[in-house]
């Protein structure tokens, strides 16, 4: 989300006048799009922006904010640890900074917002440069009130973009030459709009000629319904690709966690899409350490996560956010750092072995890549995602990017698979 949120902005201070830099000493206004989600990414920010604000020193037009959930989070607090903040703004005010800069600079008067505004979605439908892939942004915010998560305090309650805002932003996008979008959203799947459901909106999706993948993250397990997994077997654009954040599979910390689904319940929803669309590839989200994690809980994970095999997982060490409930039981049951440390490498082992079997199964096969861009690494290569969202690192010609190329797989490594494009 932040990395949209900080195309959004870049376009709106565009629209505005100003001029983007490639290098970040070459600029004479910054602002850091900042995350809440653990600590080390907040204390990371703030190092970063007592590094930016030695600029001041030398160029009197300097002006730094610090923007996103840590802005919301911190508020007043951050301009006492930095003085020298021009701005401190919420993920709310997005729409709002080009007017809140002009403010600023013909006052000199810095500014800090400290309470939620409602989102203003329009930033989204700013026109951006053609990617093969976009992201939409769909909802922001979210009322679930899990037991160690930040968000609600940092991005609100859930808000929902309007319907017709988000088919606008889809429709320009497949007219520039997107093939794929990727819907976004905190529990993506709980979307609604004047009596409108996330599956009317995939339906619409679907009858938009020109885009031919569709993706969303991050969907909550209690809302997968009935017609939300039918639709991976009526919507031929609906990728057989779901990341399915589980947290735990102990039904005791799930209830700590106030998740409201059970290790029972999890099975069933992921039986019924393999049913339904049998090549799926499930991804999950993992926190290892939560306080009062018992040796009995975690091997209860280990277990499931072995029984499902997820192709692709991200382990978290729990991390204690203030002002959650999951925070205030860390004093009493909080997990030594060396224990979460060895549950994390457990997993990661278990997820080392899943994922290589997972890709191992398209080696020697032609697999359909949309083509994304150049690849970070060796010259000539290009990457791309399969339609399960596996990425491909071939050697191509730039002027492939945005298009399907049939790639013949060679090799599988944990992470991605590597080919050629050769005739069939
Ligand atoms: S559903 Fe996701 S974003 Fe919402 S409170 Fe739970 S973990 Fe946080």
């Amino acid at each position: 989300m932040n990395f949209r949120d900080s195309e959004a902005l870049k376009a709106v201070l565009e629209a505005d006048g100003h001029t983007l830099v490639d290098n970040e000493s070459e600029a004479d206004l910054v602002l850091l799009n900042t995350c809440s989600v653990r600590d080390c990414a907040e204390a990371k920010a703030i190092g970063k922006a007592r590094r930016l604000l030695q600029n001041k020193r030398t160029n009197l037009r300097y002006r730094l904010g610090i923007i996103g959930c840590m802005a919301a989070r911190r508020g007043q607090q951050l301009t006492k640890l930095l003085p020298q903040l021009d701005w401190v703004l919420p993920p709310t005010s997005l729409n709002d900074i080009p007017h809140i800069i002009q403010e600023t600079l013909r006052t000199n008067t810095p500014k800090v917002i400290t309470n939620f505004q409602s989102y203003n979605f329009a930033c989204y439908e700013q026109p951006l440069p053609f990617t093969p892939v976009r992201w939409i942004p769909i909802q922001q915010g979210c009322s679930m009130g899990c037991s160690y998560c930040i968000v609600p305090h940092t991005r609100g309650h859930q808000q929902n973009r309007p319907f017709d805002s988000i088919l606008r932003e889809i429709q320009t996008a497949a007219d520039q030459g997107t093939r794929e979008i990727i819907l976004l959203g905190q529990i993506v799947n709980a979307y609604r709009d004047n009596g409108k459901t996330f599956v009317d909106l995939l339906h619409a999706i679907q009858a938009i000629d020109g885009i031919e993948r569709i993706r969303f993250i991050s969907p909550h397990p209690t809302f997968f319904t009935d017609q939300l997994i039918q639709c991976f077997k009526t919507l031929p654009k609906c990728c057989p690709s779901v990341h399915l954040p589980i947290q735990s599979a102990s039904n005791r910390i799930l209830q700590h966690m106030h998740r409201g689904y059970t290790q029972e319940t999890l099975t069933a929803l992921i039986q019924a899409l393999r049913t339904i669309q049998p090549q799926l590839s499930l991804s999950t989200d993992l926190i290892v350490g939560y306080p009062g994690e018992t040796d009995a809980d975690f091997e209860q994970t280990v277990q499931f996560f072995k029984k499902i095999q997820f192709d692709m997982a991200y382990i978290f060490k729990y991390s204690p956010r203030p002002n959650t409930p999951a925070a205030e039981l860390v004093a009493v049951h909080g997990i030594p750092k060396d224990v979460q440390e060895k549950r994390n490498q457990v997993l990661l082992d278990c997820l080392s072995q899943s994922s290589l079997r997972y890709n191992q199964q398209f080696v020697h096969t032609y697999q359909s890549v949309l083509v994304e861009g150049h690849a970070p690494k060796g010259a000539h290569k290009l990457f791309g995602r399969t339609i399960v969202n596996k990425k491909v690192i071939f050697d191509g010609d730039p002027s492939l990017i945005g298009s399907f190329q049939s790639v013949w797989i060679e090799r599988a490594t944990t992470s991605v698979l590597e080919g050629c494009i050769k005739p069939v």
